[in-house]
């Protein structure tokens, strides 16, 4: 079987980070406002980021992320696939335990090693056959720098402008997912062309 690297985010993707954040939002009085862009944070009142900050960098807030629907299968059948599983995903930088947590949760809920996870927040340097991600600017700036492998955004409500629109048309090593089926599909498309090419 062909091993081939699969790059994985974890917010968004894996664990289910905006939920949390909202929760964080409502418990402190507020009502969550969604975002025109990606990122939710600088549209916040400073005073609320920053209380919403603090508790996301208590110990137990990235212990405790409930895992996305879908998202234990869609790793399984990855692996089936011969899908070498790498988490790459941002250190959270004024949390003293974020890493570690992280870390076990990967460990817990998809079997992922330690040694593969990656903190970056220049997700391009780590180099994969698959990449994928809902952030768009890591889509882009990964599939600028890797044109041979296939790089995903997988679908959300905070990806939805037309500045991310605009950037991934640029690429067709590019496309946006909008399930499970869909990334397996594009594994399974890469494997038939590796197929016919030898
Ligand atoms: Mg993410």
């Amino acid at each position: 079987m062909t091993r081939m690297i699969f790059l994985m985010d974890v917010d968004e993707v894996l664990a289910e980070f905006c939920k949390a954040v909202v929760a964080l939002v409502e418990k402190q009085g507020h009502e969550f406002h969604k975002p025109a862009g990606w990122d939710f944070f600088s549209d916040m009142d400073p005073e609320l980021r920053s209380r919403v900050f603090k508790e996301i960098e208590k110990p137990g807030f990235c212990l405790n992320l409930q895992v996305c629907d879908g998202a234990v299968e869609g790793v399984r059948r990855l692996r089936q696939l011969g899908c070498d599983i790498y988490a790459v995903t941002s250190p959270w930088d004024g949390s003293l335990t974020w890493h570690y947590e992280r870390t076990l949760w990967l460990k817990e809920h998809f079997d992922i090693d330690g040694k593969k996870v990656v903190f970056a927040h220049d997700k391009s340097i780590v180099a994969g056959d698959f990449f994928l991600d809902d952030k768009p600017y890591n889509v882009v700036a990964w599939a600028n720098l890797h044109l041979q492998s296939r790089a995903m955004l997988w679908d959300t409500p905070f990806n939805q402008d037309s500045t991310a629109r605009r950037s991934i048309a640029q690429y067709t090593n590019v496309s946006r997912v909008k399930s499970w089926g869909e990334v397996i599909g594009i594994v399974c498309e890469v494997l038939r062309n590796k197929e016919t090419a030898r």
